[in-house]
């Protein structure tokens, strides 16, 4: 368990980020509905830009996902004690690195070799 970071205060802004995703989530399903192929339901968008939009709506949907698993799996860490070790190399990874992060999982070598392979 690390003594040196506070542990109280990544918890809360984890359950925090959490809460906001969940929301987001919760606002976005009817935002990824199947694009409707009636022009006259459209509006004033072309079939195109409703698509546009709904594949970057899809995608912002799939990082958050990925958000949000990265924060449940710190907040199971926190719970076991090992929350700031690098899942990979348990060593630990830099404060600065949680505080501008606190869902990261890999300390900065790990992260780097896995963006490099
Ligand atoms: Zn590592």
């Amino acid at each position: 368990m690390r003594h040196d970071i506070k542990l109280k205060y990544f918890k809360t802004r984890l359950e925090q980020r959490l809460k906001e995703i969940t929301a987001e989530q919760q606002r976005r399903k009817d935002g990824t509905a199947p694009v409707e192929l009636d022009q006259a339901r459209i509006g004033r968008l072309s079939r195109m830009d409703a698509m546009q939009q709904q594949a970057m709506a899809k995608a912002a949907a799939r990082l958050t996902d990925l958000e949000k698993q990265r924060i449940q799996s710190a907040l199971l860490r926190i719970r076991a004690d090992e929350y700031g070790y690098c899942v990979i190399c348990e060593e630990e990874i830099a404060q600065g690195r949680l505080q501008f992060d606190p869902s990261v999982l890999l300390c900065i070598s790990c992260a780097e070799e896995r963006e490099a392979g």
